[in-house]
């Protein structure tokens, strides 16, 4: 039976280096890193989600502040929010929770967000930046796979990787970081025919489709490592994971459960981002080069 990756614990160990690293920031530099967080509407899982995110700020010594913009905020009104927070020296990151409503183009938004305070990455230069290898910003949940993957010692370069899902915002980025770091790695979605002949190849599967029950255990390699990205609400309520967990996890050799996997890493990686931002404008203050 494979071994459990525990993500909440993995998650609770890197936000304590990260209070430790901030209030040694704090104490060197006299800036406290500070993440703004816009919101557009009232959809009622992106207001829990921006609440999780402003706590966890706190919780390791970050100041953030969340900016409410009504569901009928016009593009010109949220670029000139944007614009004052790209301009404002004591913002280190910026973030627009997505999604945003349907009349506001969503790539115009984010590419407004000032490159050096992106620290979701998904503005284009950061996405380039993961294509070229030359990453400022990694987006956030890729990030918390890779974490997660170092964290229990699973060798990544060489390795036959599947992802399941090729969104902008984890299977793409994922799949990106994954060959930067020499996997060889395929990229399947909702298109893909069979997806069982590519998913048995894998020594890590990646799974980020929002499909309850897609992958069963006839689909696993004995022994692969499966990271189950997905968060699925049944109709009884319960969350589960695009994965069979009770079945895969008598095959695989290190799984990932729904609730308390991935999902605690992807708040963790954007405090990680938010402190390497700080880091660097104060760098930037005093001329000097940021270590990367
Ligand atoms: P998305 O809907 O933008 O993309 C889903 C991808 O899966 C698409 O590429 C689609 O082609 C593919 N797909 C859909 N059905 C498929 C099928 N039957 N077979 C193969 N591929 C299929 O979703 P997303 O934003 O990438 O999120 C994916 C899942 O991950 C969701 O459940 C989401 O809630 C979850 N998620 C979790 C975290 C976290 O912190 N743990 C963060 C972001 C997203």
């Amino acid at each position: 039976s494979a071994r459990i990756i525990d993500g909440v614990g993995h998650a609770r160990r890197l936000r304590a280096d990260l209070s430790t690293d901030i209030a040694e920031f704090l104490a060197r530099t006299g800036v406290q890193p500070k993440l703004t967080v816009i919101l557009v509407g009232t959809d009622a899982a992106s207001r829990l989600y921006v609440a999780n995110k402003a706590r966890a700020c706190r919780d390791v010594g970050m100041q953030s502040v969340t900016i409410e913009l009504p569901a009928s905020c016009t593009l010109p009104e949220l670029l000139s929010v944007i614009d004052a927070a790209n301009e404002d020296t004591t913002v280190h990151g910026i973030l627009v929770q997505l999604p945003l409503p349907a009349h506001l183009p969503v790539r115009a938004v984010l590419e407004r967000i000032s490159v050096a305070k992106d620290v979701d990455g998904f503005h284009m230069y950061n996405v380039g930046g993961l294509v070229v290898g030359s990453t400022v910003f990694s987006p956030c949940t890729p990030f918390g796979v890779q974490k997660l993957l170092e964290a229990e010692q699973i060798p990544i370069a060489g390795q036959n990787v599947v992802v399941v899902g090729a969104s902008n915002i984890v299977g793409k980025p994922t799949a990106l970081m994954l060959m930067q770091k020499d996997a060889t790695v395929c990229i399947c979605h909702a298109k893909t025919r069979d997806l069982a002949q590519f998913t048995i190849a894998a020594d890590i599967l990646v799974v980020a489709a929002g499909r309850p029950n897609l992958i069963l255990a006839p689909m696993v390699k004995t022994g692969a490592v499966v990271i189950d990205v997905g968060i699925n609400r049944l109709p009884d309520g319960r969350i589960v994971g695009d994965v069979d967990f009770e079945s895969v996890r008598l095959k695989a050799s290190h799984i990932t459960p729904v609730p308390g996997g991935v999902g605690p890493m992807t708040i963790t990686m954007l405090l990680h981002n938010t402190l390497v931002a700080a880091r660097a404008s104060v760098d930037e203050a005093q001329g000097t080069k940021a270590p990367q």
